[in-house]
């Protein structure tokens, strides 16, 4: 009895999904960049290092990997990663066929609060450019 009824309720979660389908195609597309330097640069999950216990996303400036020397402290965790891309979905659904293209927004949980902006809006690639103003503050440029 106990299984049938686990059965039937797994049964409606995956006819769910199913209606998600096309934005299954969208979160294929997406790729985050990192808004704090001249030219974005692509965000990478970092893990299984000595240092990182839990992964997250950072660019290659991270730890001072970029060659310029700079140390880019920008980074995100894989909750708020998944949380501006469902948000990113929401804008999506509201104007399936506009072009995104600059459309900017804030994503806020908990304490952390995230600049996303949209770089790159095509048909093959969706670029999303992120700032994590929890750990940066409002403007990269201070003084400015
Ligand atoms: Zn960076």
């Amino acid at each position: 009895m106990m299984r049938s009824a686990e059965r039937k309720g797994q049964h409606k979660m995956s006819s769910v999904s199913s209606e998600h389908t096309d934005m299954n195609g969208v979160w294929d597309r997406i790729k985050i960049y990192c808004l704090n330097h001249k030219d974005p640069a692509p965000m990478e999950i970092i893990k299984n290092t000595e240092y990182i216990k839990t992964p997250f996303y950072a660019c290659e400036h991270y730890m001072g990997k970029g060659g310029d020397g700079d140390i880019c402290p920008n980074r995100l965790n894989l909750d708020d990663y998944q949380g501006i891309i469902y948000k990113f979905f929401d804008l999506y659904a509201q104007t399936p066929f506009a072009d995104l293209t600059g459309r900017t927004y804030t994503y806020h949980r908990s304490r952390q609060k995230i600049f996303v902006k949209v770089i790159m809006f095509s048909d093959e690639e969706i670029r999303l450019g992120v700032r994590n103003l929890t750990v940066m503050g409002p403007s990269g440029k201070a003084g400015s």
